[in-house]
């Protein structure tokens, strides 16, 4: 083991999400020099969408990637450090705190953690088998391999709309399935999705199989009408799975404190259980999930770590 470190950080922020990048603004802005440390996919889950609408301050909307290039650019303007290592331990019980990436040790009096959700799957046999061999969660990141083919996209929430609309620009046909009579997107997305020719809604429907093999890659699903039991066979080439997410908090289990699905509990703003650790953005929010909340509760749990130091040093 290498302490990385001699000394010990004001803050470490985990995650380079909205999260963990207003995180990195402000408290870089409060001179605490915080380390970012994020993991394989910087930017977070904003870097695997296109044109964001909903952000305020951009009245043509800004594509996903590019506002996470520049928080992070901004966060650099003001002396943040960034370093790409995936966190193997953390411990917590007291401080400094320990961050632990492989062999190294990273040790801090404040942490943040904003290390997001990931895609849920279905959990059907044959799906992690064929992730990337037609089964996807990202249409944005592999849209562009179904040019001319049909497509599935299970789920019916914003993402799911999203995705399916955005594959329209490829596929020749999309299938929405959805396991309900009633969509749980926002009616905006919910009339664009419904008035694209190409997109095909399957109401009350789940896939109960996933066909194809490693060799030639998906070749269609199964599909089960949950209201009359009646089964079929739908070929086709790409499957995305939409159908929400889960927080990042493996590396936290009995530590932070979590509710039932892992989200973790914070009380006043971003404080958890552990005093001197905040959690900020999706990885504590299975409500909201947007970039701008994410970001909020960021710049909230950056505010509460200046004064949490100012009290403490
Ligand atoms: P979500 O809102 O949780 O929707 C998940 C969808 O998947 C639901 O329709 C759900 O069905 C379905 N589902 C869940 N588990 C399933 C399973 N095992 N089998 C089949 N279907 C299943 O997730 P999301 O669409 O990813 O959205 C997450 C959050 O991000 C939301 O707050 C959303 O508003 C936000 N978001 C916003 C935008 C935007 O504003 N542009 C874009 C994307 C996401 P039920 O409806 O039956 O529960």
């Amino acid at each position: 083991m290498q302490n990385k470190d001699k000394e010990i950080r004001d803050v470490i922020i985990l995650g380079s999400g909205p999260a963990g990048l207003t995180a990195a603004i402000y408290t870089a802005r409060a001179n605490l020099e915080p380390l970012v440390i994020h993991g394989a996919q910087p930017g977070g889950q904003l870097t695997t969408t296109t044109l964001v609408e909903n952000y305020p301050g951009f009245a043509e909307g800004i594509d996903g990637p590019v506002l996470m290039e520049e928080m992070e650019k901004q966060a650099r303007r003001f002396g943040a450090l960034f370093l790409a290592g995936e966190v193997t331990q953390v411990k917590l019980q007291k401080a400094p705190f320990e961050i632990y990436t492989g062999d190294d040790i990273y040790r801090c009096r404040a942490l943040i953690i904003a290390t997001g959700a990931s895609p849920r799957l279905l959990g059907l046999p044959n799906e992690k088998e064929l992730y990337g061999k037609g089964v996807s969660v990202c249409a944005t990141c592999d849209g562009f391999f179904y040019r001319d083919k049909e497509v599935a996209v299970v789920g019916g929430g914003d993402t799911a709309m999203e995705e399916a609309t955005f594959l329209t620009r490829f596929a020749k046909k999309v299938h929405v399935i959805h396991r309900r009579d009633a969509l749980r997107a926002s009616p905006a997305l919910q009339e664009r999705a419904l008035a694209n020719p190409k997109i095909a809604l399957h109401w009350d429907t789940v896939v109960s199989a996933i066909r194809g093999d490693k060799q030639h890659g998906l070749t269609g699903v199964r599909l089960k009408n949950v209201a009359n039991g009646k089964e079929e066979e739908l070929p086709c080439d790409g499957l995305f799975v939409a159908i929400g997410h889960l927080p990042n908090t493996t590396l936290f289990t009995g530590q932070v404190e979590m509710e039932e699905r892992g989200y973790l509990l914070t009380g006043h703003g971003t404080e958890t259980n552990i005093r001197g650790v905040f959690a900020a953005g999706d990885v504590q929010d299975p409500h909201f999930r947007q970039a701008i909340t994410a970001a909020a509760s960021g710049c909230m749990a950056a505010i509460q770590t200046e004064r949490f130091l100012e009290e403490n040093q």
